[in-house]
């Protein structure tokens, strides 16, 4: 039995995404900067898009500007409220420790460019206190960005309470979206956020394209020079085919979102009764605020690059710590983050299943992740030692 249980890394495209995509790969072909027929025609694809993407998150459609995935509306997000503030002399940004790195990295940059950076705890939850946000903020600060879902441990931010504070404050708010978008009800006007960064391969769209909703007004930095495109903000011909196939693939994630979280919380549930009861393990991140599709756990005295191989061997796709962090031997900066020690947060497991997924692949990872565990223990030094303090 083949079990793909890796969707925080990336989802299987959906066929309605696919069937939407191949007109723009065929007949559909014009660039939508020319006024002719062709291009027009093209243009109406894209701008419906737009429409469509801009819908299932209660935006207006001139607020989503097209990117080239998470990554990008990121950095152009955080980019773009770096330059608002430096303008105004304000050049301190609050985050949390467990952001992705696109974030972080992005964060990293604006150091030695002399941006003051405040990391904010996340605690052994896994989630961000409004409270903290509320006192990092000075009279300096100008971005606040805090993830709406985690990528590795599933939890969600208070992200609402956050745009609050931030709006009493003067403070712009970004949340990195990417695992939050058709996975859980977004709605940015209700959110208050300033602006949004979702990608399209993380609900079943194609890969190589994303957006950055940006709240009418908020001045974006162009980090692509060129033509004119999504309104001088990002130039560039756009990727037709990939935009189409992402408005397809997130109104049908927001159509179907309380069958699919329902179904795939119902799957969650059951590893998390079939795992927990494992010796010396642990579950990563608050039980209840969470995503449907994600668990993260800890096995103590093995490697979760061990466990990653060998449940591949038996059919089983995860992943331990995030896919930007594996190949490495670093531990998960998460973890690390929620207080897990560096010798524990070595043996991790992400499972992260979607719709996709059926109760009887739940049970075979029930039944496999405890062998695996047990023959790597059997071999490993570290569980021994573990065993002989416990006697
Ligand atoms: C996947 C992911 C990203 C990066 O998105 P890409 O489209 O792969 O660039 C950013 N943030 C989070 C939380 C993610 O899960």
């Amino acid at each position: 039995m083949n079990v793909y249980a890796d969707n925080a890394a990336t989802t299987q495209m959906s066929k309605v995404a696919l069937d939407s995509m191949m007109p723009l790969l065929t007949d559909i072909y014009g660039n939508p900067s020319s006024l002719h027929t062709v291009g027009q025609t093209a243009k109406e694809y894209l701008e419906s898009a737009r429409e469509d993407i801009a819908n299932a998150i209660g935006a207006d459609a001139r607020e989503i500007y097209f990117t080239s995935g998470g990554s990008e509306a990121d950095n152009q997000a955080i980019r773009s409220a770096a330059a608002i503030g430096a303008r105004k002399g304000k050049k301190h940004i609050i985050s949390s420790k467990f952001e992705h790195h696109a974030v972080l990295h992005t964060l990293d940059a604006l150091e030695k460019e002399d941006f003051k950076i405040t990391l904010l705890d996340v605690y052994s939850d896994g989630i961000v206190k409004p409270e903290d946000v509320k006192n990092a903020i000075t009279d300096e600060t100008c971005l606040v960005t805090i993830m709406a879902a985690n990528n590795e441990i599933g939890t969600l931010q208070p992200i609402s309470e956050i745009a609050d504070i931030c709006k009493e404050k003067g403070v712009l708010f970004h949340t990195d979206a990417v695992q939050a978008v058709g996975h859980i009800p977004i709605d940015v006007k209700q959110l208050k956020v300033d602006m949004l960064s979702a990608s399209a391969h993380k609900f079943h769209g194609p890969k190589g394209i994303g957006f950055l909703y940006a709240r009418k007004g908020i001045l974006l930095k162009n980090i692509i020079e060129g033509g004119a495109q999504e309104r001088g903000k990002r130039a560039g011909t756009e990727n037709m085919p990939a935009i189409v196939g992402m408005a397809a693939a997130l109104k049908d994630a927001v159509e179907n979102l309380n069958d699919n979280a329902k179904k795939i919380t119902a799957m969650r549930n059951c590893l998390i009764d079939g795992l927990k009861g494992i010796e010396r393990s642990r579950i990563n991140g608050d039980l209840d605020k969470r995503l449907p599709g994600t668990l993260n756990m800890c096995f103590e005295g093995i490697e979760g690059e061990s466990l990653l191989l060998l449940l591949d061997q038996k059919g089983i796709c995860v992943s331990s710590g995030s896919a930007c962090t594996s190949g490495s031997l670093d531990p998960s900066h998460v973890l690390l983050a929620l207080g897990v020690p560096v010798e524990i947060a070595h043996g991790s497991l992400r499972l992260s299943i979607s719709e996709y997924n059926t109760m009887e692949e739940m049970e075979h990872i029930v039944k496999s992740v405890p062998e695996v565990v047990n023959s790597l223990r059997s071999i490993s030094p570290v569980w021994e030692k573990i065993i002989k303090e416990e006697k």
